[in-house]
């Protein structure tokens, strides 16, 4: 790594592994298309590399949480269908609107605030109706549900919004959660056509039981987690379906130390060495992703050798006991990667942290870069 500052850390993105990925899930759902969501960043594997690779590997829809999300693809020359379904009390619908963006509408207000926007713009809104099945998230009550299906029948009508789509998302509890979900969402499609809705999506799955389950994934499946490599669930083995990880997040070491047993190591001591040892200063920290919920249970890998984090995870970084091993300062530490090249996962990070892959990956600070391999 040549280093003009901060490239001594950096998140490289395997393109080659997120178009494998991709493949091998469309695959798996085919005929159902698949909404690659590139929300928050790319789950921290950075949008810019990420959504056009995912484009050109032939994605049918991306999904967001945030307008600004969808928006910014826009700006990136990305006209892909979107469809962004998280919005604030005061979001301003307009620039979505023009940017041809699907709005995710959940209740009442937002369906009035979205066609009241799509007059100012001149043309219909996409809209897709978010249905709340049992998640207790966002999303139309059951209660609400023949009200605002019958207003966005009429709304239609007056052609201020187009339904596009309706959806729903699960809350991956159980089987008989899941099949109580659907069958909720099912209740909703038969409700909106008979309010003379006639959505040309239907939509209930992300990856977990677009994987697990083919009668959840409908006319499209929200696919986030398993692009990345990462399974969704512990009862998913991503390896095995042919899923690789996408991230490899690595660093240079940056100072090597030959101390004394009876050491104290980092903040607090909360580790002592118990003999005489080599430390190596990992410069990544909290602050990079790096969780301190891991400080003396994760581990890293130097010159092929897996070396355990000692002591506590500062904010810019760690330090790892290296025993009789070799190393030297400027060697490549990988923190997190591919099991399969023998360097420890995101999940077993997510595991030392008492969390899931999907924060691991997600946490990944602003400041390491996100370098792009195929
Ligand atoms: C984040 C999200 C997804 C993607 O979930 P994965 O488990 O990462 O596949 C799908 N749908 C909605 C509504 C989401 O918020």
């Amino acid at each position: 790594m040549r280093d003009t500052g901060s490239d001594f850390r950096a998140a490289h993105i395997d393109l080659a592994a997120l178009g494998s990925n991709f493949g091998v899930i469309r695959d798996l759902v085919s005929p159902a298309r698949v909404m690659g969501v590139v929300k928050a960043d790319a789950y921290g594997h950075g949008v810019r590399v990420v959504a056009p690779a995912l484009v050109e590997a032939g994605v049918d829809w991306l999904g967001v949480a945030d307008l600004s999300e969808a928006l910014e693809l826009r700006t990136r020359g990305i006209s892909t269908p979107v469809l962004a379904w998280l919005h604030g009390p005061t979001t301003d619908f307009v620039p979505g609107i023009d940017a041809g963006i699907d709005i995710g509408v959940s209740s009442r207000d937002q369906l009035e605030r979205v066609a009241a926007a799509a007059s100012g713009s001149g043309r219909a809104a996409a809209v897709q109706l978010k249905v709340d099945s049992g998640l207790s998230r966002n999303g139309i009550s059951p209660a609400e549900r023949e009200e605002i299906f019958e207003r966005a029948a009429s709304l239609q009508a007056a052609g201020s919004i187009r339904v596009r789509g309706i959806f729903s998302h699960l809350s991956n509890t159980s089987p008989s959660d899941d099949a109580r979900q659907k069958s909720v969402f099912e209740q909703a499609l038969a409700e909106a056509l008979a309010a003379g809705l006639d959505p040309e999506l239907r939509h209930l799955a992300s990856t977990q039981a677009a994987i697990e389950k083919p009668d959840y994934r409908f006319d499209v499946v929200r696919i986030g987690i398993g692009l990345y490599g990462l399974p969704a669930a512990d009862s998913m083995d991503a390896a095995a379906l042919g899923l690789r990880p996408v991230m490899q997040l690595e660093a240079e070491v940056a100072a090597v130390r030959r101390v004394p047993a009876g050491t104290g190591v980092s903040y607090g001591y909360i580790h002592r060495t118990t003999r005489e040892t080599t430390l190596a200063l990992v410069p990544l920290g909290y602050a990079d992703g790096v969780p301190r919920g891991a400080s003396n249970r994760g581990e890293v890998s130097i010159n092929g050798r897996r070396c355990p984090v000692v002591g506590r995870i500062a904010m810019d970084q760690f330090l790892v006991d290296v025993g009789e091993g070799e190393v030297a300062v400027g060697d490549r530490v990988v923190i997190w990667g591919d099991p399969a090249d023998g360097v420890p996962s995101a999940e077993q990070w997510a595991t030392a942290a008492d969390t899931i892959g999907y924060e691991i990956v997600t946490r990944v600070g602003p400041r390491v870069p996100r370098v792009a391999r195929s």
